[in-house]
């Protein structure tokens, strides 16, 4: 086991190059822990969760949108807030370790849904699950019954540029693909909404329930195909059936970590994307908590 923090760096690249690059120079980390509290908590769609939090320090908050990743510390049952050790500590992620598991607060990475200013707030869409049964996590729960005043910690970035997000279409990007369940709508939401005027790009979500498609105001020429679970074909099988643009292709697949590892498949292996434009990234495990991810990378 290793203490190293989980990292808001993206995953390391899909074909990592044969040969040794120079190590980056080394930055001060451009993240930092808010405490920040529930203003309101929205039900935007049947199985989404939008809740809007509110905090002292926020305007030191910064991110640029697309799949702005940061993570969640959440009360447990029965807690007001979050027991955190003392964060600012060099080694925050020893310090939270070295706390009782069973007490700790519950740390979740999700996305930065939207930073808004005047006032400043911070909105995290959560996925509530529905489709799970009795599989639903800790921070589904959490977001379920959340209500004003309800206080969480949030590791979140202070500089735009920052490692968090893994959407970077390289220049010479013809056409972009998007595929996402609910738990990388919000990430979608955001990519659409930063892509320049008339981007040609094609998306794919799937969703519980059509009551859960949700509108995603974009400048791009986005081409958006909904997937209801078992109702419609799944994405790998939808993907399969499509007639694609020609052009370069940049590809951004996230959701269910099964689905995600068959489109991307499809798309080197069958559409022949270079695999380094194929930018994939499981957000969860079917039968797994993120705990258990967390676990089972620390002790690859
Ligand atoms: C970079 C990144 C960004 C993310 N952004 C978001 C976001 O903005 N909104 C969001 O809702 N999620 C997001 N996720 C996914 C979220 O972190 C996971 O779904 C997480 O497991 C939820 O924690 P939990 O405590 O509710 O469930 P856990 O305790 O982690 O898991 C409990 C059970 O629930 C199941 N489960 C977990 N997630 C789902 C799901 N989405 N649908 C059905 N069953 C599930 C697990 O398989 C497990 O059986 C993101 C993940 C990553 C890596």
């Amino acid at each position: 086991m290793t203490n190293a923090s989980p990292s808001l760096a993206p995953a390391a690249p899909s074909s990592a190059p044969s040969t040794p690059r120079p190590a980056p120079a080394p930055s001060p980390s451009p993240f930092q822990f808010f405490t920040v509290e529930v203003l309101r908590a929205e039900r935007i769609t049947p199985a989404m969760a939008r809740i809007v939090l509110g905090g002292p320090d926020l305007a030191r908050m910064a991110s640029a949108g697309r799949d702005q990743r940061v993570k969640l510390f959440l009360p447990r049952p029965g807690q007001s807030e979050p027991v955190m050790p003392d964060m600012r500590a060099a080694d925050w992620y020893g310090a939270w370790r070295a706390l009782d598991p069973a007490v700790r607060g519950i740390m979740r990475t999700y996305t930065l849904r939207e930073l808004r200013r005047e006032p400043d707030e911070l909105v995290i869409d959560f996925a509530l699950h529905t489709d799970s049964g009795d599989a639903s996590g800790p921070a589904s729960r959490w977001a379920g019954a959340a209500a004003p005043g309800d206080r969480i910690r949030v590791l979140a970035p202070v500089e735009e540029e920052n490692a968090g997000y893994d959407f970077r279409p390289p220049d010479g990007t013809d056409w972009i693909l998007l595929t996402a369940d609910e738990s990388a709508l919000p990430a979608v939401a955001g990519i659409l909404g930063t892509l320049p005027p008339a981007t040609p790009a094609r998306i794919w979500i799937e969703v519980h329930d059509p009551a859960d498609r949700q509108e995603l105001p974009t400048q791009a020429d986005a081409h958006i195909t909904w997937l209801v679970r078992n109702a419609s074909p799944t994405t790998p099988d939808a993907i399969r059936a499509a007639a694609l643009p020609e052009g370069t292709p940049y590809a951004w697949v996230a959701g269910e970590a099964a689905t995600v590892k068959a489109v991307r498949r499809h798309l080197v292996a069958d559409r022949g994307f270079d695999r380094r434009a194929v930018k994939f990234s499981g957000y969860w495990r079917r039968g797994a908590s993120e705990d258990n991810l967390m676990e089972a990378a620390e002790n690859a």
